[in-house]
């Protein structure tokens, strides 16, 4: 029997309220606006569209700064915070879409973020004078990579690797940059970026600015920090809560974990046209249920990190077309998903880092919908819920 937790004001008595103080998205106060902030008409028509009205903590407080100082700037801000629009906007906003040379470069530590970063770029500039913005990735075709930089060039996003692969084959130079970004230099550093970040810096001397962005800063990041920054660059720190705040309802169910497959089955036939990604913890798991659901007859997609680079991009590319209705994924497969319209997130499993959970759930409720973060939870493990 699946024990169902229930909490006495929700509507819905299948499920709880996720009460945990750790896990639940906070309000967050805000008082200015992105016109206040100093951010240019055509981008906050770009904004609008995509549903964003008010800044978030980071955006108010890095904005101005990047708009009025030419100085560095490091900031402690997780996904979720709004920090591609944080830097994004200011970077957009220093670039002069009349020079066809490369000005601003972004660096992240893996394909799928530097995809979303670009995508992201290329929305806030939707009323703006065309700024070409090139996303130089690892894992997809260098040739045609090559042949996208002959066209003028404003801002790459590319990941460190395929970055120094095109400058070795002279596909791009980076002596015109005048701002590098940094996003997840903590992840950039653990996935042995190191050589490569200092070979940028040194190719990107005549830079003006340096802004990083990391979840955490640990002594690693400090070391990195003199080898990239003035003596003194402006400090932000955004607390960990102040994650996007979009209309999530977070709930919980407890079931054993013999019962998963049949609570997740019975919540999929209830979906009718509603479309949302099942999160596993691990690449067996995420096998195992996709096999167990389409046998059932689930138009499900599964996607894992031992898939290559182009069955996941054959996965995703289905799950966007809306061929799958469904998709199971795991944690990193999953980072960069993408996916308007999503109604719901299950956790097969509550994720190992908190962090994860947050990202995981952020992948629904997008562009001002609503959205569900369902957590299957074993009577084990109910000491992680605060109820
Ligand atoms: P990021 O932390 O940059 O990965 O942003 C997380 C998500 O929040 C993205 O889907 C953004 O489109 C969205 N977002 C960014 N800024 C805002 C904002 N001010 N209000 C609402 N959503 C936002």
């Amino acid at each position: 029997m699946i024990l169902v937790a229930r909490h006495g004001s929700s509507n819905d008595p299948e499920f709880s309220h996720f009460r945990s103080a750790v896990i639940k998205h906070k309000q967050i106060n805000m008082s200015k606006t992105f016109k206040e902030l100093g951010v240019r008409e055509d981008l906050i028509l770009g904004l609008q569209a995509l549903g964003i009205i008010k800044p978030t903590e980071i955006q108010e407080k890095a904005i101005p700064f990047l708009l009025e100082n030419s100085g560095d700037l490091i900031a402690q801000a997780q996904t979720g915070t709004g920090k591609t629009a944080a830097f994004g906007l200011p970077l957009l906003t220093k670039i002069n879409p009349k020079s066809p040379e490369i000005q601003g470069v972004i660096i992240a530590p893996t394909r799928e973020l530097a995809k979303q970063i670009g995508k992201q770029l290329f929305r806030y500039t939707k009323f703006s004078e065309k700024i070409f913005v090139e996303v130089l990735s690892g894992g997809d075709n260098i040739d045609r990579q090559v042949a996208a930089l002959q066209r003028p060039t404003h801002i790459v996003v590319a990941t460190p690797g395929r970055l120094i692969d095109l400058i070795k084959r002279r596909a791009l130079t980076l002596i015109s940059t005048k701002h590098l970004v940094l996003d997840e230099a903590d992840e950039m550093l653990s996935m042995g970026f190191k050589k490569e970040l200092l070979t940028i810096f040194g190719l990107t001397r005549g830079r003006r600015s340096t802004w990083l962005f990391s979840a955490t800063i640990p002594d690693a990041i400090h070391s990195l920090i003199k080898d990239c920054m003035s003596e003194k660059p402006h400090l932000l720190k955004i607390d960990k809560a102040h994650v996007v705040n979009r209309d999530i309802d977070h709930r919980f169910a407890i079931c054993s974990r013999d019962e998963k497959t049949e609570f997740i089955s019975s919540f999929l036939k209830r979906q009718k046209e509603n479309r949302g990604v099942i999160f596993c913890r691990t690449k067996a798991g995420s096998v195992v249920l996709g096999k167990q659901l389409t046998i059932k007859g689930f138009p499900i997609d599964v996607i894992h990190g031992d898939l290559t680079q182009k069955e996941r991009d054959t996965v995703m590319r289905s799950f966007k077309k809306e061929r799958s209705q469904f998709l199971i994924a795991t944690d990193v497969a999953a980072r960069g998903i993408d996916v308007e319209g999503l109604s719901f997130v299950i956790h097969h499993q509550l994720p190992e880092q908190i962090e994860y959970y947050t990202h995981r759930s952020g992948r629904t409720a997008r562009a001002g919908k609503k959205g569900i973060s369902i957590a299957l939870i074993e009577p084990r493990e109910r000491a992680k819920i605060n109820n």
